[in-house]
């Protein structure tokens, strides 16, 4: 079968620009009816979504539904509920040097054409749901899936020009070379996804443009645990938060901070909170997720003999399957201790207290989450006042992310930039300053 060459992306970038130059993108009626649009791609098409994502990660169908395509329809409808009032002129106060007829405001113009990239870890949600942000602020943009998961970048590509505006939005499918290749044209905007390495290559090429970026990055979030807590509760939680998607979740906690009497008695917390989220054979429980690739499970099982295995420990290169792990007796110098882990593997690290727990994260990279699960309001304060990072979770990771109107974004090493709600709204908008002075 003869397939037509593909559109070369300085055509595509030529051709979503002309669009933009009309203004159609403007007004507040396409940009809402293009979110509509891209809901009912996510409602109408679940059975094929949560097929793609079943063959790229294992993702059981209610999980594609949670953190996917629910995830992405709920971001859209906040956006729709708010979208207009978000867009209204916010006034500034004029100094008196300038007269009292004079008014002055400042309004959100859309950037022009942006570039979206996306991982394959949640290779649905964290196409879309940027996209939906640009879309809200009235952009033109490229959408670019990720190649590690190919099954769930082929139902995009194909869905997304026939439910969208095909004039303005546009799906490159591809690797390396297709992303090297967009990333020399000129954008106003990239949104990237994915780790710091590739991160770095975003932004050189956008500097070549004086591109803006947001960078989605990742890195080793920490869940510190105070003693006198509820080790049970604390153990689900963590545990939950932990393997979802077989722990390839950005803000999945890596490590656990604790002192060693806390640690011996969390231990077999942990084993209990595995067994009760996939019974004592993981790899038959519908809803306990894949490695992405081979690499990655090579990888992975590198990082299996840096401490005492508490649970798990096992795995099965064919089906891309590795237990949920817990180690204990971890050393911070260890190989899981030394890259963001990005897969099932719970290292427990032992400090003495409350303040080697704090310096021990202000020694490392800024997380782009940071997980306290403590009684004390006093220790929940340190931590606020004396770490830096994307996010401070008390009590439960991962929620935050589900707050609409929290943005959300990494700090330093974990990212630049946010998004979700109103936040996306900002990172894909220009803010313009408006001086109005009557001539009378
Ligand atoms: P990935 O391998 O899918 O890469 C991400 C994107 O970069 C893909 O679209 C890929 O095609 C592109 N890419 C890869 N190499 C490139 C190159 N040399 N030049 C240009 N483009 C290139 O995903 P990944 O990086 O393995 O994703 C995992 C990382 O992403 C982890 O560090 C994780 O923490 C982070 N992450 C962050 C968030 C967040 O929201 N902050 C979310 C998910 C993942």
């Amino acid at each position: 079968m003869n397939h037509p060459a593909p559109e070369r992306p300085a055509d595509i970038l030529a051709r979503l620009r002309a669009t933009f130059r009309t203004g159609r993108t403007k007004p507040v009626e396409w940009r809402t009816a293009q979110l509509g649009r891209l809901r009912a791609l996510l409602t109408e098409n679940g059975p094929d979504l949560e097929a793609a994502l079943h063959a790229d990660l294992g993702k059981s169908a209610a999980e594609a539904q949670r953190t996917e395509i629910g995830f992405t329809v709920r971001e859209i409808d906040h956006t729709l509920e708010h979208l207009a009032d978000w867009l209204r002129p916010e006034p500034a106060p004029v100094p008196a040097h300038l007269g009292t007829d004079a008014t002055a405001w400042t309004q959100y113009d859309p950037l022009g054409v942006v570039l979206v990239i996306a991982p394959w870890n949640y290779p649905a949600q964290l196409l879309l749901t940027p996209l939906a942000g640009a879309l809200a602020a009235g952009n033109a943009v490229v959408a670019k899936p990720s190649e590690l998961a190919p099954a769930t970048s082929a139902v995009l590509a194909r869905l997304l020009p026939a439910y969208l505006d095909p004039e303005a939005v546009a799906v490159v499918e591809g690797g390396v070379p297709e992303t090297t290749a967009l990333l020399a044209e000129r954008f106003d905007h990239i949104f990237y996804t994915g780790n710091g390495t590739v991160g770095r290559i975003v932004m050189r090429a956008a500097a070549e443009h004086l591109t803006p970026v947001t960078l989605e990055l990742g890195g080793k979030s920490p869940a510190f645990v105070d003693r006198d807590t509820d080790l049970d509760v604390v153990a689900a939680r963590l545990a939950a938060g932990k393997f979802l998607n077989a722990g390839q979740t950005c803000v999945a906690p890596d490590y656990v901070l604790t002192d060693p009497e806390t640690a011996a008695a969390l231990e077999p917390a942990l084993a209990r909170a595995v067994e009760a989220l996939y019974g004592d054979d993981p790899a038959n429980a519908p809803e306990y997720g894949r490695i992405v690739d081979e690499r990655h499970f090579d990888r992975l099982t590198a990082l299996l003999d840096s401490g005492r295995v508490v649970v798990g420990g096992t795995g099965d290169r064919a089906a891309k399957y590795i237990a949920p792990t817990v180690l204990a007796d971890v050393a911070p110098e260890s190989p899981v201790m030394s890259e963001e882990i990005f897969g099932p593997i719970l290292p427990i690290v032992t400090v003495p207290g409350l303040d080697e727990a704090i310096a021990f994260v202000d020694d490392r990279d800024k997380p782009l989450a940071l997980y306290v699960f403590t009684e004390s309001a006093e220790t929940r304060e340190r931590f606020a006042a004396e770490t830096s990072s994307g996010a401070l979770g008390s009590g439960l990771p991962l929620a935050h992310l589900t707050v609409s109107d929290l943005p959300f974004g990494g700090v330093g090493e974990s990212g630049t930039g946010s998004y979700h709600g109103r936040y996306s709204l900002e990172t894909f908008s220009h803010r313009k300053a408006v001086l109005d002075k009557p001539l009378g």
